[in-house]
């Protein structure tokens, strides 16, 4: 191999213990083809000198020949043997490739793009540290690009190279890259992505791939490979939490009984007290013995045996953890479920679930909602088809100990297998609630549709009851507009209309929550967003039990009205605007606040000083200052009788 290191040729014992020692990174690579995917994987193993001298050759040649790049080297060629290979049917799965420089070692995961091969991402970006997330610089974030950032933030990878490719083709032009940058900021807000970097490159010229570009010097940051190389996974890892499955127990003779399996998350030294679940019987651990002999020390993910001080019960299936670092015990779980198979998941239905080394039997009790991974929109759905994704609640025969997955990506997943053929045909992430500081950094990410609470010992009211009993469908009406707009008066205007109907409905009242649940908040952008989750929680919550509700808030930012949509659900969240002009809302005033503001006793107020983005496109527009209140109230209900809330 056409490595680039001396040491191969005058010490090659040296060479290879230089290489054992290297750090590895797993990434994903997400793209079409047309956005230049194999021509980039191609560029990383030509340019790191990944490649035989025999292949080297060849696809000098064959660039003469079939290139598309005028005789020129084709660095596409070099993945062609996979494509093949997916033309002919042979590989839909995931395709590793293995490279690695003198920093460190890689493997790449390369799943094919579309739609219907979600499940194939899914399976790579299972185990990636890293995402190459590639973008077309002439077309922009895509549909795909959004759907491959969704998957990539399910599966909890925290690094993304977003590469805006072919800049080539867009002159090199630092404006597009930027255009293209505040794109994928925008829609990436609403996912979890916790470390984003933007590298504007040409995988067909090698610009900033390997080598820095000399047509960009507007960008300072570093090429791809450099960024590969250098970008810090060390504390991706979960080093708190101590979790070993037993994977089997080794008792060769009577004086030696150990716990072999692989660390999912955590340190364990010689001498640290320990507790098996679910017997919680603690002790200490006497020796760590590993494949090199025994150690002090041992941390994820290697694999080990345990000896015990004390002579307890442990079984294959159990696990072992620190007395005051337990993971959660129970039969129920949610999660965000992948489907993988052909055969709709129906709820209902049992399957066996395998979960770190345990398998059990369980059931899908209900589908909360399915996810367009194009749109990120949440619906209502009955089962779950091939390349799905969907937020379930399901019910095992025993009780499991897991994490949520975001937290343990060990302990927080679990796959799905038809219990008949023995296939795996889902793979799911535990959704659990984490009180942790990491989660209220991001409440929008953390914020699931409301549970309820399911007991198979009352006869649960359905939906079905409560529209029959109340005459509507739960609809959320959110009133936005500038303070002294009209929100709060039409609000109670139509809840009084509804009342007199029989119907019911509840006014969320941004000033009273501000006095009550949002008493903590202040003014501060993201504390008017996180009123507003707090108010969209809220809104699902009373809409999950029939009630329509009429939320009255400035709600100022389009952004978060977006986001509060997602939450609510895009089909049953209707925008009000409240429009009259600024200074006939100063004018009335009604809570003196642009008064108080004007004296300095109160932040600015969107509109005035702050700034209110207008609904783009709202369900319905109320010109407070022309039309009067009962004019304005009429016209919201006609709005709810058109789209069917109420009969
Ligand atoms: P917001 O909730 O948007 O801050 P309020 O509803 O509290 O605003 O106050 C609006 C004020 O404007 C009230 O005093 C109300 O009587 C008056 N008003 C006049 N015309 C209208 C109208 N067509 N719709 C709503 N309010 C109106």
């Amino acid at each position: 191999m056409n490595h680039q290191s001396d040491l191969i040729a005058t010490d090659i014992e040296a060479y290879l213990a230089q290489h054992e020692r290297k750090e590895l990174l797993r990434f994903i690579t997400c793209g079409s083809v047309d956005d230049g995917k194999s021509t980039l994987i191609g560029r990383l193993l030509y340019d790191s000198k990944m490649l035989y001298e025999d292949q080297l050759a060849q696809l000098e040649a064959e660039s003469r020949t079939h290139g598309t790049t005028g005789g020129g080297f084709d660095p596409a060629l070099v993945t062609d043997g996979l494509k093949a290979e997916r033309e002919q049917g042979i590989t839909i799965d995931v395709a590793y490739r293995y490279f690695s420089t003198a920093k460190r070692k890689f493997i790449i995961a390369d799943t094919p793009g579309h739609e219907q091969y979600t499940r194939n991402m899914a399976t790579g970006a299972s185990t990636a540290d890293l995402a190459v997330i590639l973008i077309d610089a002439r077309h922009g974030v895509l549909t795909q690009t959004r759907r491959h950032s969704f998957i990539v933030s399910l599966l909890g990878i925290r690094h993304v190279v977003v590469t805006i490719n072919k800049m080539d083709l867009v002159d090199y032009s630092e404006e597009r890259f930027e255009e293209i940058c505040n794109d994928y900021r925008d829609f990436a807000q609403r996912l979890d992505l916790p470390d984003l970097h933007f590298i504007p490159i040409s995988a067909l010229h090698g610009d900033n791939v390997v080598e820095p570009s000399p047509h960009m010097p507007w960008y300072r940051g570093s090429t791809l490979m450099n960024f590969l190389e250098t970008v810090y996974i060390g504390s991706d890892r979960n080093f708190e939490d101590f979790r070993f499955p037993v994977q089997y127990v080794n008792r060769p003779h009577l004086d030696f009984r150990g716990f072999c399996g692989t660390i999912a998350s955590g340190i364990i030294r010689v001498g640290d007290e320990v507790m098996v679940l679910p017997s919680r019987q603690a002790t200490r651990v006497k020796e760590i013995v590993t494949f090199d002999g025994p150690r002090q020390e041992a941390f994820t993910p290697q694999s080990v045996t345990l000896t015990f001080e004390d002579e307890i019960d442990c079984s294959r299936g159990d696990m072992i953890v620190r007395p005051g670092n337990v993971p959660k015990v129970g039969n129920e779980v949610d999660a965000m479920v992948v489907w993988m198979s052909p055969e709709p998941m129906v709820p209902g239905k049992s399957y066996l679930v395998k979960h770190t080394t345990q398998t059990c039997v369980g059931q899908v009790d209900s589908l909360r909602y399915r996810v367009d991974v194009n749109t990120l929109h949440r619906s209502p759905a009955p089962v779950l088809q091939l390349n799905e994704i969907g937020r379930c609640s399901i019910t095992l025969n025993q009780p499991i100990y897991y994490d949520s997955y975001r937290r343990n990506r060990a302990t927080g997943a679990f796959i799905l297998i038809d219990r008949i053929s023995n296939v795996t045909v889902g793979a799911g992430m535990i959704t659990a609630r984490e009180t942790d500081k990491k989660t209220r950094l991001a409440p929008w990410e953390a914020a699931e549709a409301t549970d309820e609470t399911t007991s198979s010992a009352v006869r649960v009211v359905t939906a079905e009851e409560r529209q029959a009993r109340l005459g509507q469908q739960p609809a959320t009406l959110l009133f936005t507009g500038l303070s002294g707009s009209g929100k709060s008066t039409i609000a109670r205007g139509v809840e009084r209309a509804l009342f007199d109907l029989g119907r019911l409905a509840i006014v969320l009242d941004g000033e009273q929550l501000r006095r009550g649940l949002s008493g903590d908040l202040g003014f501060s952008t993201e504390d008017r967003s996180e009123n507003l989750r707090r108010a969209a929680q809220l809104a699902h919550l009373l809409n999950e039990n029939g009630i329509i509700c009429l939320a009255a808030l400035i709600a100022p930012d389009a952004q978060t009205r977006a986001k509060a949509a997602d939450l609510v659900g895009h089909d049953r969240m209707l925008v009000i605007h409240c429009e009259a002009p600024l200074d006939v809302c100063r004018e009335r005033d009604p809570r003196g606040h642009y008064a108080e503001a004007e004296k300095g006793e109160m932040p600015a107020l969107p509109g005035a000083g702050e700034d209110y983005q207008p609904p783009e496109n709202p369900d319905l527009v109320l010109r407070t200052a022309e039309d009067s209140v009962e004019e304005c109230v009429e016209r919201v209900l006609q709005l709810l009788r058109k789209r069917n809330f109420i009969r």
